[in-house]
């Protein structure tokens, strides 16, 4: 397992950058989480960079200073890419290297920043200055099912009799995802149109979707890939995960329902994927590892290839993810985003590392900027259920917004905004900044 607890998440250590100090903020020093920028002023090429409080480090341009040396520099000159993929096919040394390296030239008391010319401009411009882009180029997309209270809810729906199917407790259920239609937060949702068949119709129609839904996942970049042919092991499994994001796996519930049976999702879900813009590293989230979820009485065993064996006491991750709803009308009358849902992903049943080894477990390779989803991260009460699928019942029990509307599924304008964070005592809070999306109208030419 890997994250060892060093001198970099030490609570008591603050930056000079004093926006990362404040109380609640997403980046203070002991998160460091990377991502792609392009400054708005500029005719620059988009590259890679880390987020301290309100401020981006410009890894390339400290580099261009003289700021890094050994390995640290290998992994900052590879960030001078308009993508991370090369950073993240350097691997977990060449990570660290980076991270305690940056670490140190935001330290409080480091003067060597401020001590090269235009620093405020060039080494950490603000981060309202800059573009946020997504941070690799991503070559595949696989979304995981891996809440059993989400498999649960969503199952009753389609199958009252039969929730659960009986392999989701030994294998990881997944469908592949479409890469190309990933994109960062705060990029509009365009309202997908699909085939349907209404409850009381004998015959389809094509038309905008009537039940679109968002779902708040957890989204894993791949690091270091493994070769086609040749599987991973558990026990290294997360040498091969760069870091984690926010993931908004949108959906069309009717499409979805009619498209489905028996390959799984398509056109349902591959109109638009988001995701956060800054990935935090599995060095930042070493503070928040905790057990994965005993299984329960009568429940299978992981076979021995999903087994963390003695790793099983760190290797689930405990991060919180909330999901929150704005419409026209709240914002028009200043009503503020209502939160629909939180969930842990501490309760996930399969673990970040299990999804990674059992997708190359048949000798499938995965690559650099790799992106997996966690699935849904939905948890035992209904305040836990992460899509509006569940929190009302597949549309039959609408819920209600401040203000008086109701929501059955997304209306046109609508903005859902995930947030994450991770705590734990005795160390610092950290965030995962936010995923937002807001949903335009359909195109009518079809
Ligand atoms: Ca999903």
């Amino acid at each position: 397992m890997r994250g060892a607890i060093d001198e970099t998440h030490d609570a008591s250590r603050r930056s000079w950058v004093e926006s990362a100090n404040r109380r609640g903020c997403d980046f203070p020093l002991q998160n460091l989480p990377l991502g792609v920028f392009r400054r708005r002023d500029r005719n620059e090429s988009p590259r890679g960079g880390g987020a301290i409080g309100d401020r981006v480090v410009d890894v390339a341009a400290c580099r261009d200073a003289g700021l890094f040396t050994d390995l640290a520099d290998t992994a900052a000159e590879a960030c001078a890419d308009p993508t991370l993929n090369r950073l993240m096919g350097l691997g977990p040394d060449a990570w660290s290297a980076l991270r305690r390296a940056v670490w140190g030239l935001l330290l409080e008391g480091d003067e060597r920043i401020r001590a090269t010319t235009g620093w405020r401009t060039r080494l950490v411009p603000e981060m309202s200055a800059v573009e946020l882009l997504v941070p690799a180029t991503i070559g595949d997309f696989t979304d995981f099912f891996s809440s059993l209270h989400h498999a649960t809810n969503a199952g009753r729906l389609f199958r009252p009799d039969q929730p659960l199917l009986p392999n989701y407790k030994h294998v990881p259920i997944a469908y592949h995802g479409r890469a190309s239609s990933v994109v960062v937060s705060g990029t509009s949702i365009r309202r997908p149109s699909g085939q349907t068949l209404a409850a009381d119709a004998s015959q389809p129609v094509f038309g905008p979707t009537r039940a679109l839904d968002y779902e708040a996942e957890l989204g894993f970049f791949v690091g270091q890939g493994n070769e086609l042919g040749v599987s991973r092991s558990i026990g290294d499994a997360e040498d091969g995960l760069f870091g984690m994001c926010l993931l908004n796996d949108w959906s069309a519930r009717d499409v979805q329902k009619w498209e489905a049976q028996p390959l799984g999702p398509f056109l349902a879900k591959s109109f638009a994927t988001s995701i956060s813009p800054w990935i935090v590293t599995f060095d930042a989230l070493a503070p928040f590892r905790v057990a994965a979820p005993a299984r329960l009485q009568g429940d299978p065993q992981p076979l021995a290839y999903l087994d963390h064996g003695q790793a099983s006491d760190r290797s689930g991750i405990d991060v919180t993810i909330e999901a929150f709803l704005s419409t026209p009308e709240m914002r028009a009358n200043g009503i503020a985003p209502t939160r629909l849902s939180h969930g842990r992903s501490a309760e996930l049943y399969w673990t970040p590392g299990q999804l990674l080894t059992h997708h190359a477990s048949n000798g499938c390779d995965t690559r650099p900027g790799d992106l997996l989803g966690s699935g849904t991260v939905s948890g035992p009460n209904r305040d836990n259920e992460g899509c509006l699928l569940e929190l009302t019942r597949g549309g039959r029990e609408p819920i209600t917004l401040p203000g008086g509307e109701t929501r059955r599924f997304l209306a046109d304008g609508d903005e859902v905004i995930l947030e994450g964070h991770c705590e734990a005592e005795g160390f610092a809070r950290i965030g995962f900044g936010a995923c937002r999306g807001r949903i335009l109208p359909a195109h009518m030419n079809n």
